[in-house]
């Protein structure tokens, strides 16, 4: 008989000592200072960009709640500058940049039903950060891909300063941003830790996905899904890690009046109304190109643009874009793109620029790197010699979505200096294709290298 006791003992331990689950970054060619300075540059474009909630009372309270929850993740000693910004935006969403610069819609606080449920979105957000899913998935796309657009696009080619911006067309955004299922699962489980840490019941995390899921079955998706692909077996997944931490505590933390104030805060602020295929009808064509034209001078280039469109420089990279007013939109999962204007794009070329076919295969790799971030992007007449400043260049027309609907016209002029390859983008609806063309030819035309 004292067998079976023993038995029964042994068994018994080692459920009592279920650790939880333990995990770490995956491989990434960038430093923990690198996603702090992605993220920065970032997060400083998507302040530009999107309508914030300025509502300060909402800010502090978000930003209270979100330190507090950063005291419990494992960064494994990293400090991240965690910042915290309301978002006015009605769409359930919410995402960190690498580094900790996290972005909370109206719309998720308004759809959460207590503290523990935006608690624990937050926590998902601040894990993707902590197990750095951003620049992992740029590492991995890099090798994948062999492009120099990833790491060049993040740290001085293209899209630098454009994360989230006028070079949605380019990589870097959507790579850092739309997570596979592995890393969204890894976000619930750290995510669940983290809630139970700060003592909040670690069901609300799954609580609050579980509700977005039913309450949208059969409609449009929230636009969280979008970035945050729904992983297998959510709530089964989070519920395993909640037993191995012990059980949901007897006093665990729901709700709190400062929740329900900042809750009511938000609802009554002013709607934003969205641009783009989100929202339609919203969005107006942009008026006209101007025939008079501005000047911009790079360190590498100087061009004409017309003069009512407005310029965003990028100053790492040494690229621009120029759009008009409403040519920058929302995709319709929360990232603005550019889908009226011209784009100039700098990136280092991974071959032998002296090899005879270095333009070629650079315009390939420009190609690749663009048709990355836009999966319907299809080559609509192959490139084609043509003379850009006296220089050899590659013309080359692409199709693609555009994001303010219907189909987009890309027309990609490429040449080869010593400082890289130069892409210059044209973009604009098909349908009103023709209306640009003279405009977009004007530019090309203005383009004088140094000698
Ligand atoms: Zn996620």
């Amino acid at each position: 008989m004292s067998a079976g006791i023993a038995l029964g003992f042994f068994i018994a331990v080692p459920c009592a000592l279920a650790q939880r689950t333990q995990l770490k970054p995956g491989w990434n060619m960038f430093s923990p200072q690198q996603d702090v300075e992605v993220g920065k540059r970032a997060a400083l474009d998507a302040e530009k960009q999107l309508p914030l909630c300025n509502a300060p009372k909402v800010d502090a309270y978000l930003t209270q709640l979100g330190m507090r929850l950063a005291a419990k993740l494992p960064t494994g000693g990293v400090e991240y500058p965690f910042e915290f910004h309301c978002v006015n935006d009605k769409a359930i969403n919410a995402f960190a940049l690498p580094g900790g610069y996290v972005f909370v819609n109206r719309g998720a606080i308004e759809a959460a039903d207590d503290e523990a449920q935006l608690a624990g979105v937050m926590a998902h957000e601040l894990s993707h950060v902590a197990l750095r899913h951003g620049t992992n998935q740029a590492t991995k796309a890099e090798a994948a891909q062999g492009v120099l657009g990833i790491a060049g696009g993040i740290f001085g080619g293209s899209t630098g300063g454009a994360l989230l911006t006028q070079l949605g067309s380019f990589a870097a955004g959507g790579v850092l941003l739309r997570y596979s299922r592995t890393a969204e699962s890894q976000a619930d489980t750290m995510g669940t830790q983290v809630l139970y840490d700060t003592g909040y019941d670690p069901r609300a995390l799954a609580q609050f996905f579980e509700k977005l899921g039913a309450e949208t079955k059969g409609k449009n998706p929230p636009e969280f899904f979008s970035d945050h692909p729904n992983p297998e077996h959510r709530i089964e997944r989070v519920d395993e890690e909640i037993d191995k931490l012990g059980g949901v505590p007897p006093n665990a933390k729901r709700d709190s009046a400062e929740f329900e104030a900042a809750k009511r805060e938000v609802l009554a602020l002013p709607v934003v109304k969205k641009a783009g295929p989100g929202a339609p009808g919203a969005m107006a064509a942009p008026a006209p190109p101007s025939g008079n034209f501005a000047g911009y001078q790079a360190n590498l280039y100087t061009l004409k643009y017309p003069d009512n469109w407005k310029k965003y420089p990028d100053s790492n990279s040494g690229g621009v874009s120029f759009s008009p007013e409403g040519g920058i939109v929302d995709d319709g999962s929360g990232h603005s793109v550019l889908a009226y204007g011209f784009i100039v794009s700098i990136t280092q070329a991974s071959g032998d620029p002296g090899e005879s076919n270095a333009l070629d295969n650079a315009t390939r790799q420009v190609i690749q790197g663009l048709q990355q971030s836009n999966p319907n992007m299809k080559i609509a007449r192959q490139p084609e010699r043509v003379r850009l400043n006296g220089k050899h260049g590659l013309s080359t027309y692409l199709n693609n979505d555009s994001p303010a609907g219907g189909a987009e016209t890309d027309w990609v002029i490429t040449v080869m200096r010593p400082e890289g390859v130069f892409a210059f983008v044209c973009v604009a609806p098909q349908k009103v294709y023709s209306n640009y063309d003279k405009t977009f030819s004007a530019i090309l035309d203005s383009i004088r290298f140094p000698k």
